[in-house]
C-alpha cells in the first residue's frame, strides 16, 4: 500500500504559501509507515518547530490500474473520506530553498490521518463534496471539491502514467487555503459535509 498526494491543487492554497499555479499536478508519496488511524493522537516530531496541518479529500483505489483513462479513473475508486497531511513546514521550506526533495517534511511516520471511510455513493459522484477543518472547535480550513486545479479522474489518470495504481493505495487530493501550525493541546476535527470522519489530538 502507497499514499500518492498532489501538492498545489487549489489555487488559493499556492498563492498563500507563495507559489506557481502548476501546469502539471505535483506527486509526492508517504510509505505506509506514514499512516495514523482515526482517533489516535499526533506526538509532535521532534526534528520540527513548525508542523502544519492540511485537510484534504482522500479516496481509496479498489482496482489496480496503469495508463487510466480518465474516462474511466472513477471506476478506480470506490471510497471517500478526508485527511490530514502533516508537513514539517520549516524544513520543507529549507530543503525547497535548496532545491532538494522534501520527502522528510512529508513522509514522516503518523504524517498521514485518515478518517473514516465512506462509501462513493451515485449521489457523493453527483455532488460537489465539501469539507472542513475545526482547530479547538474553530473552522480553519473550507474545501470544495470543485476548486481542485486537477480534478481526482485527472489526477487518478495523471499518477497510473508513473506509478502502477493498487488495490488499497491512498490518494490524497491537496489541501485548500487556510493551513497554519499545530501545538501540543490542539484538538482537530475533520469534516466531510457535515459529518465528522476524523479527530485527532496532538500531543
Ligand atoms: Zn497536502
Amino acid at each position: 500500500m502507497k499514499i500518492l498526494c498532489v501538492g498545489r491543487n487549489y489555487a488559493e492554497h499556492a498563492k498563500e504559501l507563495n507559489n506557481a499555479v502548476p501546469a502539471d499536478p505535483i506527486i509526492f508519496m508517504k510509505p505506509p509507515s506514514a499512516v495514523l488511524r482515526e482517533s489516535k493522537p499526533f506526538y509532535i516530531p521532534e526534528f520540527t518547530n513548525e508542523v502544519h496541518y492540511e485537510l484534504e479529500l482522500i479516496v481509496k483505489i479498489c482496482k489496480n490500474g496503469k495508463y487510466i483513462d480518465p474516462a474511466f479513473a472513477r471506476n478506480y475508486y470506490d471510497e471517500v473520506s478526508v485527511g490530514i497531511d502533516f508537513t514539517a513546514r520549516d524544513i520543507q521550506q529549507k530543503l525547497k530553498n535548496q532545491g532538494h526533495p522534501w520527502e522528510i517534511a512529508k513522509a514522516f511516520d503518523h504524517s498521514a490521518v485518515i478518517g473514516t471511510w465512506l462509501p462513493y455513493t451515485e449521489e457523493k459522484k453527483h455532488s460537489d463534496l465539501t469539507f472542513q477543518l475545526l482547530k479547538n472547535g474553530e473552522p480553519v480550513q473550507s474545501g470544495v471539491q470543485s476548486d481542485m486545479i486537477f480534478g481526482i479522474d485527472q489526477l487518478i489518470a495523471y499518477m497510473s502514467r508513473f506509478f502502477k495504481l493498487q488495490f488499497g493505495d491512498i490518494i490524497f487530493t491537496g489541501t485548500p487555503a487556510g493551513v497554519g501550525p499545530v501545538k501540543i493541546g490542539d484538538h482537530l476535527e475533520g469534516f466531510l459535509g457535515k459529518e465528522k470522519l476524523l479527530h485527532c489530538d496532538v500531543k
